[in-house]
């Protein structure tokens, strides 16, 4: 369901704080292009801060594990990566297809460790927005549909109470991987 409680806006908004409270840089210096890694000095770590911060504000659950450590477990062992670590073209052929322009520097043969540096303020924020659409219609708590915000970041349910139940990112990701794997046959 696509919801409009929380703006587009609201979540570059509660992105670029996290970003600034972790990261400690100017937000002037953050655009939806920029790099966490190469351009605002992230590292790994930094990244499970940031997403903690953005589970805080919205209520729900960022993805712990990257589209190719999904693939891997779904589809074998080596499906993603060769023997010394390297993408395959299939899993380049599933990463284009869900990040697109996101990450035109993908290419066959790059090394794993080559992937973080390509996370962006943009992509992050799309992987927020797509939780927060996973927003069911109705509450699975009372049944009614009546979701609400006060402050545009929480939603909950103006009916009973409860809070938005969203699907969390992992579940997402493999929801996701199984519909491409159905229409495209890639593994
Ligand atoms: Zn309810």
């Amino acid at each position: 369901m696509s919801q409009n409680l929380i703006t587009e806006e609201k979540v570059y908004e509660e992105l670029k704080k996290a970003i600034v409270e972790t990261l400690r840089v100017d937000e002037s210096s953050i655009t939806p292009e920029s790099s966490l890694i190469n351009d605002l000095g992230a590292e790994s770590l930094d990244f499970l801060d940031i997403n903690y911060r953005l589970e805080q504000a919205f209520g729900m659950k960022m993805a712990r594990h990257f589209v190719l450590e999904h693939i891997e477990e779904m589809f074998g062992e080596g499906t993603a990566l060769d023997e010394e670590g390297q993408l395959t073209e299939k899993a380049i052929e599933l990463l284009k297809i869900r990040f697109g322009d996101n990450m035109a520097e993908l290419k066959a043969g790059m090394d794993m460790d080559e992937i973080p540096a390509m996370v962006t303020v943009q992509s992050m924020a799309q992987g927020v927005m797509d939780i927060l659409s996973s927003l069911p219609e109705k509450c699975p708590k009372c049944g009614n549909s009546a979701w609400k915000s006060d402050d545009g970041a929480k939603v909950a349910c103006g009916s009973c109470g409860e809070s938005a139940a969203y699907a969390n990112g992992d579940d997402l990701t493999k929801a996701w991987l199984t519909t491409v794997q159905e229409e495209k046959n890639i593994f």
